[in-house]
């Protein structure tokens, strides 16, 4: 074992560009990195130019830090190093320490300094550092794909080495960009919508409409599970649950099939406003993308609008299926999304679905039925349950 000190040497992503408020975004992402790490012992956090720094103590576990900051939005990459010294001596030494015990035939040097009074420059101390590695190992400088690449970032009165940059999650730090409500389902695609405006440092509050009890239970536990998952960026998460299918029952009543799913969107969209007014949220999302079910043809996508004054928010646009599964595979989301599990859409829903719906239409229609005292009735049996990262996924604590 060597006698430097291991830190995590953290770099910005989008941050970097910010100018005037650029303190505001430091201070949100050092705040989600130490929710990233409770219950993981480190000494601390603080903040040098450009980078966070985690100092590490000697009973960290460094991958399970590794694993648990590249869940944070807001950085590139993040670097299990050791600290060495600014002395070039002492610097060839230690990276020399550290490089003796791996096994490489090729390598390279990639030398960087933030801090420009520094003497000597990125390709000197490429030089300086590389003749060392060569003569005492015998290995040879390879410039693409080296089996070893020594890492050396010279910052602010800091000289750090490491091996290895883990890819972070990217993007701006959760809470950064304000609040939002995403409007999730047990599907495919609302939790995609909903890590995507996470990535533009949304927070979000998730919205779920049941059928219970013409649905089973199971719908709901798929639900918390999603928000498990998609917890892990945010650390605490609300849930609305919301009772639908008493609305549905009247909608059902006293409207024609073919517009049954547009009257569905169009009180969900209602609901869902007021839970956003209430919560403070700036806007809605949902996980439509154009065309890809009857429901979301850019007439009907224009019938659910109408009802809203806030913005509602569709990341997934533009997206096809095949995307949009991609990223849902990659954050977990997918094999719990595909779980069998009835969506209270699809209950009472006809086999051919209006999927050109003019407004006037759809209103003449929906004068039938009292819309004010729905959506008064369901607002009072609104059943908040709340998620909160313990670090492991598994035990995260749902309550009610
Ligand atoms: P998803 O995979 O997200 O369910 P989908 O392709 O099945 O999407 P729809 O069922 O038409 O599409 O739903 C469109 C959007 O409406 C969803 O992405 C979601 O944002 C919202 N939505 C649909 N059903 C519900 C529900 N039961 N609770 C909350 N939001 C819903
Ligand atoms: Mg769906």
């Amino acid at each position: 074992m060597t006698a430097m000190e291991r830190y995590f040497v953290c770099y910005y992503h989008e941050i970097i560009l910010k100018r005037n408020n650029r303190d505001f975004f430091e201070k949100r992402l050092w705040k989600n990195v130490e929710r990233a790490l409770s219950g993981l012992p480190y000494r601390s956090i603080r903040r040098i130019s450009g980078r966070l720094l985690l100092e590490l103590s000697p009973d960290s576990p460094v991958e399970e830090i590794g694993a648990r900051l590249q869940k944070v939005f807001g950085l590139v990459f993040c670097c299990p190093a050791w600290l060495s010294n600014q002395d070039m001596k002492r610097l060839q030494e230690d990276l020399w320490e550290l490089v003796r015990r791996q096994e490489f035939r090729t390598f390279k040097i990639h030398a960087r300094r933030a801090n420009k009074k520094y003497p000597f420059t990125s390709p000197k101390m490429n030089e300086l550092l590389g003749d060392v590695i060569r003569k005492r190992s015998k290995g040879t400088v390879r410039l693409d794909h080296p089996d070893l690449t020594c890492y050396v970032d010279i910052v602010e009165k800091y000289a750090f080495l490491y091996f290895r940059k883990l890819t972070g999650a990217k993007g701006l730090p959760v809470s950064s960009s304000g609040k939002v409500v995403v409007l999730l389902s047990g599907g495919i695609d609302s939790p995609v919508a909903a890590y995507k405006v996470m990535k533009r440092g949304c927070r979000v509050i998730f919205v779920h409409f049941h059928s219970l009890p013409y649905t089973t239970p199971e719908s709901l536990e798929k639900v918390r599970r999603l928000v498990s998952i998609l917890n892990q960026y945010q650390y605490h998460s609300k849930i609305y649950m919301v009772p639908f299918a008493h609305s549905q029952k009247q909608i059902v009543a006293f409207t024609p099939v073919q517009t049954r799913v547009i009257l569905y969107r169009r009180l969900m969209m209602r609901l869902s406003e007021k839970i956003a007014r209430r919560e403070r949220a700036h806007a809605l999302v949902t996980g439509e993308s154009i065309g890809q079910v009857a429901s979301q043809t850019l007439p009907n996508l224009r019938a659910i609008s109408d009802v809203c004054e806030l913005p509602i928010l569709r990341p997934l646009i533009g997206d096809d299926k095949e995307e949009i599964i991609a990223v849902a595979r990659r954050i977990g989301t997918f094999p719990i999304s595909i779980l069998p599990a009835e969506d209270c859409c699809s209950l009472f829903i006809p086999r051919h679905p209006e999927t050109r719906a003019k407004l006037e239409g759809i209103k003449r229609i929906e004068s039938r039925l009292d819309i004010d005292q729905m959506v008064q009735d369901t607002l009072k049996q609104l059943e908040i349950e709340k998620i909160e990262f313990q670090g492991e996924m598994e035990s995260q604590a749902i309550s009610r």
